[in-house]
């Protein structure tokens, strides 16, 4: 029997996370099924930022940067990410983009491994990774002479060879939803004497990640998608502490040196996590980014980010179950795993035509996902929509599919103002 509207209501109201979504402002007649790429903005944030601007900028001036916590907040910040990514106290910084850690991180893990095993000269990941994971890797292997090998999932574990240096993966993937097994992973890397550089990205804050459990080497990841922290947030980055001091990180700026104040001309760093940190930190953006976190962090009494996978699967289980049931015969196919332990906290459905118009129309309804290209593989486009646990419920997922549903069978999607092709899809 297909879920009903009234099952979705029931599931709503015993659902123990429920209450989380006040913290949240959603427009009225949104469904946000975007949060893996924008996280939607905490009711407390407005005012938050504000006080920054109006008490701590405008009245406190240069005096915030002790007074108002503005100096530790890469460490502050860092110290409540560290609780949702299994990592200790003091070995994470938010800080600088997920592109520019990702530099720092890899560039540390590259020194790292040839110091160790100079002969190693690949660095491995896979060829449908984000792209600017990929820039960043292929800029640092033109700089240094090393390849970079780009290799499909099933190709990762004979790709393991005694020549590679380093293996950088995203594990949850941003196109199809599917994720690695972080710890099998890593094992495998380490048995053939490879350090790890993940991206979280569409992992902090939408799955339980065990950085130290896993014993990984280094991570970044991103503050503005399911961490809430408003676009353009500071990202992460956290490097295992048996090599957080081991090297420079290339960007050695000033405020990753031991002592910043005493404005020496030689570069001494800090010790851990605190040399990852570069020039100038953006106060707003931090200040932004810690009601995001916040927001997550309210869900520890309730069982945090265990809770908020058991809901997250519960709502990709439904949408993928109503979609089928409901949207039966209309060309769509399932791009995502659906073994839970193969998937994040998103559903890509693909189709051989209109998934950009498709998806446009649903914007016009309400409903937001979004669109990405397909691979050279397999010519199939997807349409991506993200589920946060902590303001997404059971209705939403089916109210959603009808819309979907309704979209498909009118052929609405098929007005020519839904094709238009906008700059950010
Ligand atoms: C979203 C995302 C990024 C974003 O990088 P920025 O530097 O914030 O633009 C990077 N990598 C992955 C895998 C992502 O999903």
């Amino acid at each position: 029997m297909t879920t009903t509207l009234q099952d979705c209501r029931a599931l709503d109201a015993q659902d123990p996370l429920r209450a989380l979504r006040e913290q949240f402002t959603l427009p009225e007649g949104v469904i946000y099924l975007d949060g893996n790429s924008l996280g939607v903005l905490p009711v407390a944030t407005a005012a938050r930022v504000a006080k920054a601007v109006n008490e701590e900028w405008g009245q406190g001036l240069i005096r915030s940067w002790n007074s108002a916590g503005w100096f530790d907040a890469p460490q502050r910040l860092g110290d409540r990410i560290a609780r949702l990514v299994g990592a200790a106290p003091g070995e994470v910084v938010a800080t600088d983009s997920t592109s520019v850690n990702l530099y720092k991180a890899l560039s540390a893990a590259l020194n790292i491994a040839r110091e160790d095993a100079p002969g190693r000269t690949v660095l491995v990941s896979e060829r449908s990774n984000f792209p600017t994971d990929l820039y960043i890797a292929e800029a640092l292997c033109k700089e240094r002479g090393l390849r970079l090998l780009l290799v499909e999932p099933g190709e990762i574990a004979e790709a393991l060879t005694a020549d590679v240096a380093v293996l950088m993966l995203t594990q949850i993937n941003y196109r199809t939803g599917a994720m690695h097994d972080m710890d099998a992973v890593t094992q495998a890397a380490h048995d053939a004497g490879i350090l790890t550089v993940w991206d979280l990205a569409h992992s902090a804050g939408a799955v339980p990640v065990d950085l130290n459990g896993a014993q990984a080497d280094f991570a970044v990841g991103c503050g503005y998608k399911y961490l809430n922290g408003g676009p353009g947030a500071p990202a992460f980055v956290w490097a295992h502490p048996k090599h957080a001091s081991r090297f420079w990180q290339p960007l050695a700026g000033w405020w990753g040196h031991a002592a910043p104040f005493e404005f020496s001309p030689d570069y001494r760093p800090a010790p851990g996590i605190g040399r990852f940190l570069c020039g100038t930190q953006p106060v707003l953006g931090m200040t932004a980014l810690e009601c995001g976190l916040d927001t997550v962090l309210a869900a520890e009494p309730m069982g945090g980010m265990a809770a908020l996978r058991a809901k997250s699967l519960a709502l990709t289980d439904l949408f993928i179950e109503l979609v089928e049931a409901r949207c039966a015969g209309h060309g769509l196919g399932l791009a995502t795993p659906r073994a839970h332990e193969k998937r994040g906290s998103q559903v890509c459905l693909t189709r051989s035509e209109g998934a950009y118009a498709i998806v446009q129309a649903l914007i016009a309804r309400g409903v937001i996902g979004d669109f990405r290209a397909g691979d050279g593989g397999t010519h199939l486009d997807i349409l991506r929509f993200g589920f946060t646990p902590l303001y997404i419920g059971f209705e939403d997922v089916w109210q959603a599919v009808e819309h979907l549903k309704q979209v498909l069978d009118s052929g609405e999607w098929q007005q020519a103002q839904f094709s238009q092709k906008q700059a950010v899809t």
